[in-house]
């Protein structure tokens, strides 16, 4: 009922997603992609992943055959329940219980069931997303143990046999390029610098050796220490 060919990424036109979207491009037969628009703060990043997929269909060939439809959800009512840093214009800041006001409660969860449903309709049965726990925030839809008893239940909840994927748990930022150097070269390397989107900010902000955004909020400042820390050869320094 599921095809294992097939996968379906979880597709931001971030940094962490055009990486996953190459890994799965390296080992699946048909790609689709699929992002929600959940009336986040930073949305030109809709736009930003088309960009990102025409550059990745005009310089990988192999790729670009194996690329298949892509999927905007509308999922509005997430921002009008969600009173966060990504959904209103708020600074960014530590809440008492130590997570960031950025965290978008249930996001993931509902991603992940959502990108199910559109499995299930389209017959795919490999679910990708960015989900990393190595050295993010501290996310609780971001950890492992999360995205395995997601798997489960979406597989009891919907009778298919969907296998979650996320390549990027274990890696920190500075292993996340290393890997985005490995699957696609120094190309896809300049797409994710020149294309991709990680700032919160509704901004592209000017070009920096790590890529574009505000340079202030925490997803730049992680980008950018990820950054230096691959071309320095050394790991990512937290705090
Ligand atoms: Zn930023």
């Amino acid at each position: 009922m599921n095809d294992a060919r097939s996968a379906l990424v979880l597709f931001s036109g971030g940094q962490d997603s055009t990486t996953c979207l190459a890994w799965a491009l390296e080992r699946f037969a048909h790609i689709e992609t699929i992002a929600f628009d959940y009336r986040q703060r930073h949305r030109i990043e809709l736009d930003q992943r088309l960009v990102v997929l025409a550059e990745v269909r005009r310089k990988f060939p192999a790729w670009s055959s194996r690329l298949g439809d892509d999927h905007l959800i509308d999922m509005g009512m997430l921002g009008q329940i969600s009173d966060t840093s990504l959904t209103r214009t708020m600074a960014f800041a530590l809440e008492k219980d130590g997570l960031p006001n950025s965290f978008v409660p249930g996001r993931n969860l509902l991603f992940f069931t959502f990108a199910a449903a559109v499995a299930w309709r389209r017959g795919i049965r490999n679910l990708v997303g960015g989900m990393c726990e190595t050295d993010f925030s501290g996310y609780p839809d971001c950890r492992d143990d999360t995205i395995k008893a997601l798997q489960v239940a979406l597989n009891l909840g919907m009778d298919r046999s969907f296998v979650l994927h996320t390549p990027l748990m274990w890696l920190d930022k500075a292993e996340t390029w290393s890997l985005a150097r490995a699957l696609g070269g120094d190309a896809l390397v300049e797409v994710v610098l020149e294309h991709t989107h990680t700032c919160y900010e509704n901004a592209r902000g000017p070009r920096e050796d790590w890529g574009h955004g505000c340079g202030q909020c925490p997803a730049c400042a992680l980008r950018k220490r990820g950054y230096l820390a691959w071309r320095a050869g050394t790991k990512v320094s937290m705090g």
